[in-house]
């Protein structure tokens, strides 16, 4: 794995791949790396030619200063997992590589509802800065893939709209199911701050998510709703930020149910102020 830190060089190395007609798959993350980001990186390996991935902690993502500090960086660990994996190119830029004018001074993307609705009510300007650092990164690698997780379904579709807006729909998007732990527990970078009992309780957030799948179609969707709020409050010290059930495709709230939408339940739990984000195709 070749690991490039400046802009200039990986764009030329791209360039010459890009000559011998080899595709490329991009995988963006923010380090921290774990089974979840590799299974993207393991897909990408089967679709494309030439595997580029991104560790960068955005700081404009970020409405949260402590959070930002607080975020996990293990980068000797991921090089050596991404090694392993085959990862072909690592890109590895710093804050002045990606925001030359500071971070402070951000593109703006016509997001529509999404930069407001769920994640981004809660984050304000979050969606921005994941627009400016993905649209960046787009631009400097090119890809002709790019590798998602579904556990930030949201940030899925606000990446398929920047496609739409920035005019590069020729970008193939590929989303990856939620990779778990044993006790179904959804991987993040975010788990190792929780104490070992906030940690033995998370599955449960799993398990209301498939308490609704199993009970879709039983009964009314705003009861299915209420009733798993009402199981989330009994995990102790924990807070439902939100609990949501949209369709899939607009991620639009969803009243009732029309066989012909999918929907998906999105929820966010705090435990002891850990913010642990899930969701579930229900249908
Ligand atoms: P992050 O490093 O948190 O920005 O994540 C980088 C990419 O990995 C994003 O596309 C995430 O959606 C994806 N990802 C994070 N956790 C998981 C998981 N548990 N399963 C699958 N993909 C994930």
């Amino acid at each position: 794995m070749i690991i490039y830190k400046s802009i200039g060089d990986i764009q030329k190395r791209i360039e010459e791949l890009k000559n011998k007609n080899l595709s490329i798959g991009f995988v963006p993350t923010m380090g921290a790396l774990h089974s979840g980001h590799l299974a993207l990186v393991k897909n990408a390996k089967t679709k494309s030619d030439i595997v580029v991935c991104s560790i960068y902690v955005n700081p404009s993502q970020f409405n949260d200063k402590s959070d930002l500090e607080k975020y996990p960086r293990t980068l000797s660990q991921d090089i050596e997992g991404l090694t392993k994996e085959g990862v072909d190119i690592l890109f590895l830029p710093d804050d002045e590589t990606m925001y030359p004018d500071g971070n402070d001074v951000l593109q703006r993307f016509d997001i529509g509802r999404l930069e407001f609705f769920l994640e981004g009510e809660r984050r304000p300007g979050h969606f921005q800065g994941v627009c400016n650092v993905v649209n960046r990164f787009l631009q400097i690698i090119t890809p002709d893939y790019l590798f998602l997780g579904q556990k930030d379904f949201q940030q899925v579709k606000v990446i398929e709209r920047l496609l739409e807006i920035s005019n590069q729909n020729k970008i193939e998007i590929v989303v990856e199911p939620i990779i778990r732990e044993v006790d179904g527990l959804a991987m993040s970078s975010r788990n190792v701050r929780l104490t070992q009992t906030d940690r033995q309780r998370a599955h449960l957030i799993y398990g209301t998510l498939k308490w609704m799948k199993e009970n879709f179609g039983k009964i009314q969707l705003q009861q299915l709703k209420e009733q798993a709020i009402q199981q989330l409050k009994e995990i102790p010290n924990a807070e439902t930020d939100y609990l949501e059930i949209c369709t899939a495709k607009n991620l639009e709230t969803a009243f009732d149910t029309n066989l012909s939408d999918t929907l998906i339940a999105l929820v966010v739990v705090k435990i002891s102020g850990v913010r642990l984000l899930d969701n579930i195709i229900l249908n």
